[in-house]
């Protein structure tokens, strides 16, 4: 760090993503995403005549993605703004929503760039502890009337919320914007996007990194009411207006509009899910009900951060995170089927070594 560095920057803890080790291959079950490439489609259309045209500046206003996405979710083009992954576009909605005198409500145990944000926005957080058995205590994000916060399904418990819930707490808030971040919907939560008609301050955030298996293409979006979308974009466009490179525009549009491989690689990631659960519980883990593409998941008899260190030296990686009352869980994306029993073969061989 330098000494030039303005102080409120200087006290900052960026967000620790998991770790991209380079000293072998591992089994990568711990960044959450798709072991599918992308669609086909996405694959024909990043052609040399795409790639020709990177002399020119993007779309500004990425307007055949906006209305792709649009069309797919039956909502017009000015309730949807596109940026540079799902974290750029949560970036810019606790910039418009949330300041010093403007406060944000999150859950305590939730994905971890909330709090980053709302540090770096130097916002005093309202931190709501979740429910013993890792649900949101709904209550507690009522008539706050400011902007709230949360995951669902949540990370990294992988916990859905019912709609009914989610209803109540944007009909609650009225003075505030209530931000839904459907990262995970796909794989089983309840979409949000049928209130959008009733409800001027909810805001979901989406992605094409889990999903749409586009993680390193960055791309993510938000549906809202117009307004909502005017407020973004503004942020946007006194940041960095070609938030969106023309490559990842092309690639979003064709990911959008492969409904068979979307279908499929879903389809395939929430059999597989189904399959390690079992098999977890089985060996007498505590697997949570997922709806998402990962486990939140208890070793028996032993506490997350050794579980995870032993499938570190068996060649598996998940994420362990360090927080209170997490320690005994580990979050295991689910891969693919190999890497999947590469897990359990893994794990079997930890939990004999234990017990000997
Ligand atoms: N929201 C949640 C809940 C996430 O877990 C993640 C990343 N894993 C993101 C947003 C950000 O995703 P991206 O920036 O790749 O769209």
């Amino acid at each position: 760090m330098s000494d030039f560095l303005l102080p409120r920057f200087a006290q900052l803890d960026p967000y620790v993503p998991g770790e991209q080790p380079q000293d072998r291959q591992y089994v990568k079950l711990n960044t959450n995403e798709s072991p599918f490439p992308p669609s086909p489609r996405v694959m024909d259309a990043l052609s040399r005549e795409a790639i020709a045209r990177l002399n020119l500046y993007p779309d500004p206003l990425a307007k055949t993605l906006r209305e792709t996405i649009a069309l797919e979710y039956a909502v017009s083009p000015e309730q949807v703004f596109v940026s540079n992954g799902s974290d750029d576009v949560l970036g810019f909605a606790f910039m418009a929503y949330a300041d010093q005198t403007h406060g944000v409500t999150i859950p305590e145990v939730s994905y971890g760039f909330y709090q980053v944000y709302a540090k770096r926005y130097q916002i005093q957080p309202t931190v709501v502890p979740l429910n013993e058995d890792f649900t949101l205590p709904v209550e507690k994000f009522l008539r706050q009337n400011q902007l709230v916060a949360f995951a669902n399904p949540n990370a990294p418990t992988s916990l859905a919320m019912p709609l009914g819930d989610v209803e109540r707490i944007i009909a609650e808030n009225p003075r505030g914007v209530v931000l839904v971040d459907e990262a995970y919907v796909d794989y089983g939560g309840e979409t949000s996007i049928p209130l959008l008609a009733k409800y001027p301050n909810l805001l979901i955030v989406r992605t094409f990194s889990k999903s749409r298996s586009l993680a390193g293409g960055r791309l993510g979006y938000a549906l809202a009411s117009p307004a909502l979308i005017e407020d973004l974009d503004r942020m946007k466009n006194t940041f960095n207006p070609y938030s969106v490179n023309s490559l990842t525009m092309v690639a979003g549009i064709e990911a959008m509009r492969d409904h068979a491989y979307f279908d499929a690689c879903v389809a395939s990631t929430c059999k597989q899910r189904a399959v390690s659960a079992a098999e977890l519980r089985s060996l007498g883990f505590r697997v949570l009900d997922s709806a998402t593409n990962f486990l939140f998941a208890a070793a028996p008899g032993m506490d997350g951060l050794r579980y995870y260190q032993k499938l570190k030296e068996r060649g598996v990686l998940v994420r362990y995170l360090n927080q209170p009352t997490l320690r005994q869980f580990v979050r295991i994306t689910v891969g693919s089927e190999a890497q999947m029993r590469a897990l359990t073969d893994a794990t079997r061989d930890i939990l004999k070594e234990e017990t000997v």
